[in-house]
């Protein structure tokens, strides 16, 4: 116990295309380097619900966050909030919306680019925008690019919770669907960098989970109940995860088990145990 802890979200990735399509990631399974479980996403399969559900252990219904269009600052205890309490630090190289739901004020890209204080709620952070995406230039920025700032930030923080959020999977999932050559091969992309991060993490002390919010359908869309889009992977490079290896697991547990891999207790409302 007491590692500190990354978790990388891989928006939009299925269960299946992580099993067949990254390759790195299923080399360190079969290795025992690492462990897979297949997880299912909670209802709606949609993104910021589901950041929501990730860090504060509780379903959408039970959050109140439903919409990507509804996004707030978070009203519940969660992991940025329980390690700041704690006195510990953390770190985000994600989406904007993540300092919208846990850094306490109003994103402003000029402002929160590039946020380092540890005064802050959020104390090391690299946001970016999805301004200017689209469907001739669908993947900045680039995969080694968010794995190099995650690994500056661990190399030159050590935030005892570092969050990666990468969103290229599920961008060219909506261009190309969940069935496209173009979605697969950018899951690959995305395996490749965690390949050349991963390693750096583990040697420096941290645990590393893996997983997604939702997968990605056949048109192309999430938000609904299909098995390709609840079943998400969940990937642990960690000695404290022990359940057994065909066990479903429920998406609400990422919160507890992350604190209980930080030895922090869980607040009360996070009423689901940890998958330890
Ligand atoms: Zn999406």
């Amino acid at each position: 116990m007491g590692n500190k802890v990354c978790l990388v979200i891989v928006d939009g990735l299925r269960n299946d295309t992580a099993r067949t399509d990254c390759g790195y990631l299923m080399s360190a399974v079969e290795a025992k380097q690492a462990r897979i479980w297949t997880m299912q996403a909670c209802l709606p399969t949609i993104s910021a619900p589901l950041y929501e559900t990730i860090h504060t252990g509780l379903k959408p219904a039970d959050h109140g966050l439903l919409s990507n269009e509804a996004i707030r600052p978070s009203p519940h205890p969660n992991v940025f909030s329980v390690l700041k309490a704690a006195g510990k630090t953390t770190g985000v190289v994600g989406h904007s919306f993540f300092h919208t739901l846990y850094a306490g004020s109003d994103f402003n890209v000029f402002d929160h680019v590039e946020v380092n204080d540890p005064n802050a709620p959020i104390s090391h952070a690299r946001y970016y925008t999805m301004t200017g995406y689209n469907q001739a230039n669908p993947t900045m920025p680039s995969e080694f690019d968010l794995c190099a700032q995650a690994w500056a930030l661990a190399r030159d923080y050590a935030p005892d919770y570092l969050l990666l959020h990468t969103s290229s999977c599920d961008t060219l999932g909506h261009f190309y669907t969940g069935e496209g050559r173009e979605y697969r091969i950018q899951a690959t992309h995305v395996d490749n960098a965690l390949s050349q991060l991963i390693p750096r993490l583990r040697s420096s002390g941290y645990d590393v989970l893996v997983t997604a919010d939702h997968g990605m359908n056949a048109d192309g869309q999430h938000a609904g109940d299909e098995p390709c889009l609840r079943e998400v992977p969940f990937i642990a490079f960690s000695d404290q995860i022990r359940v057994k290896n065909d066990a479903l697991l429920d998406q609400r547990t990422i919160a507890p088990t992350i604190l209980a891999m930080l030895d922090l207790p869980a607040p009360t409302t996070m009423n689901i145990p940890a998958s330890l």
